[in-house]
């Protein structure tokens, strides 16, 4: 689904992303592991063309999006993102946040729309919820209203950064349950995350980051359980 082929970034003069690959298969969770810093966000917003890149290509779905003229806004209609402020807009209620953007850039009918949105609504253990205004939901239903919102316009892939790390604790599990749902169904994720017990349990391929370097990538039980480089048992020892 998402090829990344040397790909470099810079911010002002310092190397963010050195020479990245990474490949997602279809119907496969990909995490993103490492310090603070690494780039795992950095590797999420050239996925999704929110940041440009100084070298290298990256293709979504066989079709290098890298490319200067491709249509960009096409490009990110395919792909859903979550990040770990939820962003909703507060003066709208959870229909219309969801809905706003199948109908304004898909085109889709305000009757599909809010069917749609409620069926997903539905699986994610929001029924009750369509009417309400964001801030009278708790921080794990906003979260898993951005989700929702994501899913909205049927995405290629969901790319989610940190999406647990604003929440407290005991609402964490609520939306991680949400992320082995999506799997269930086949849905394509790449994830930044910091809960590695979650990474462990739900990735086909763990990818850690180091200063900007895929240092190690591999499965999940080979990540974890037996990784090849230091630096990454260090990482693993120092967090877990
Ligand atoms: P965290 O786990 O804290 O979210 P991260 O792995 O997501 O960290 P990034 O946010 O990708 O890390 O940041 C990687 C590096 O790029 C950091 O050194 C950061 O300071 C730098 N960086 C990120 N965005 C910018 C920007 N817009 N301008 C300049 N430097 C940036
Ligand atoms: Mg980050």
């Amino acid at each position: 689904v998402l090829r990344m082929e040397s790909v470099r970034k810079t911010f002002g003069g310092s190397v963010v992303l050195r020479d990245v690959d990474l490949e997602v298969a279809p119907h496969t969770v990909t995490a993103l592991i490492g310090a603070s810093g690494s780039g795992k966000s950095t590797l999420l917003r050239c996925a999704n063309l929110l940041e440009d890149i100084d070298d290298g290509a990256i293709w979504l779905d066989g079709e290098e999006i890298t490319d200067p003229r491709v249509d960009q806004d096409a490009v990110r209609r395919r792909i859903g993102v979550v990040f770990q402020s939820y962003n909703l807009f507060p003066h709208m209620t959870v229909l219309d946040n969801i809905t706003l953007a199948p109908r304004r850039v898909h085109g889709v009918p305000r009757a599909e729309a809010e069917e749609r949105a409620r069926a997903l609504l539905d699986r994610l253990g929001l029924s009750g919820k369509a009417g309400a205004y964001p801030d009278r939901l708790s921080g794990g239903q906003q979260q898993r209203v951005a989700i929702v919102r994501a899913l909205a316009v049927r995405p290629r892939l969901l790319l989610l950064d940190e999406i647990t790390a604003a929440l407290d604790p005991e609402l964490v599990g609520e939306v991680l349950n949400v992320v082995r749902d999506l799997k269930a169904d086949g849905m394509t994720m790449v994830l930044a995350t910091h809960e590695m017990g979650f990474a462990r349990d739900v990735a086909d391929q763990v990818c850690f980051l180091d200063g900007g370097v895929v240092l190690e990538r591999g499965t999940a039980e080979q990540v974890f359980g037996d990784p090849r480089q230091e630096r990454t048992r260090q990482f693993l020892r120092r967090i877990v």
